[in-house]
């Protein structure tokens, strides 16, 4: 392997480090709310609550029934929007079949101040605006932007490819990336001749959800190529792309596990570090 590999380990235990200052300061509070027993929930609660306690934070883990219904989930919002002692919340999704269809009125009814996940409307509104407005950021994006910062890979005047649209994910990192001037360019399911696309790629992104979704054949040399991908494959994690033949030709690449899941989980410990200083 010739690439460099980009720790995101590393990355995030920086990142806690950073912040533990604050957190003594402003002693903030995140509460997560989860409906159900998701496995691969289940196993992402727990390293947030992990990294919770790394960084001294207080923390509360609401689990709430399967059958909880709309109503009730949305008094608890309403609880949490208004008690001044919690900081910031998040509800762990997915969220069981009967509550998936309301997740955009479920966000909605999260003020947004509190919104530590950063799915709000007004918090993505304002990174529409400019890099000064960011303030709550979705921790996936934001963990790649502080990934490709951390190894000075600039972003400006290069060709960045994105496969994958959510709202989560590849939305909100275009935004960001045009803000730091990559010109961006966003691919998905429908999109023609994928292969040639990603080839163009200085950064290539990949958020899908399938294994080894992108293939070596489909990956410029010397490009970097940040894999967001979780997939469990035979009791093991692995990303979206062929990782040992696609380090022979990049100059950089993210493992899976050990890259941006990490970063992800220290940039919503920052989001809430952000939403206690703008109170
Ligand atoms: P998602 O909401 O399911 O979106 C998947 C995207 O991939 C969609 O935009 C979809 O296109 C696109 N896609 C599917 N098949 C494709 C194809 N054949 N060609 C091109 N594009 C295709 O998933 P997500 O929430 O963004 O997550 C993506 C992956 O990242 C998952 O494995 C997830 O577990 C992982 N993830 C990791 C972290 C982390 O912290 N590391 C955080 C979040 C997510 P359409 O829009 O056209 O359907």
């Amino acid at each position: 392997m010739s690439a460099t590999l980009l720790d995101g380990r590393k990355v995030a235990s920086e990142l806690i480090e950073s912040l533990k200052p604050k957190v003594k300061e402003l002693d903030p509070k995140l509460v997560i709310v989860q409906v159900g027993e998701d496995p691969a929930s289940e196993s992402y609660i727990k390293q947030k609550v992990k990294s919770c306690d790394a960084v001294g934070m207080r923390h509360d883990h609401k689990k709430l029934s399967e059958k909880t219904t709309l109503e009730e989930l949305m008094s608890i919002i309403n609880e949490l929007n208004s008690d001044d002692d919690v900081t910031g919340f998040i509800v762990q999704l997915p969220l069981p079949s009967h509550l998936q269809p309301h997740v955009p009125k479920i966000i909605r009814a999260i003020d947004p101040k509190k919104d530590v996940d950063g799915f709000c409307a007004y918090n993505l509104g304002k990174t529409f605006l400019s890099k000064e407005f960011e303030n709550l950021l979705p921790a996936t994006p934001a963990g790649i932007i502080s990934i490709l910062e951390h190894y000075k890979i600039d972003v400006a005047g290069k060709d960045v490819v994105i496969v994958g649209r959510s709202n989560t994910v590849g939305k909100p990192l275009a935004v960001m990336l045009m803000n730091r001037d990559a010109t961006v360019t966003v691919c998905h399911s429908r999109t023609k001749e994928l292969g040639l696309r990603t080839k163009e790629a200085d950064i290539l992104i990949v958020a899908v959800g399938k294994p080894k979704f992108v293939t070596a054949d489909m990956v410029k040399k010397g490009a970097v190529v940040i894999d967001v991908g979780i997939n469990r494959v035979d009791g093991k994690l692995v990303g979206d792309t062929d990782f040992v033949e696609i380090a022979k030709k990049t100059s950089a690449i993210t493992p899976v596990p050990g890259g941006v899941g990490p970063v992800t989980v220290a940039c919503l410990i920052q989001n809430v570090v952000r939403a206690s200083e703008r109170r």
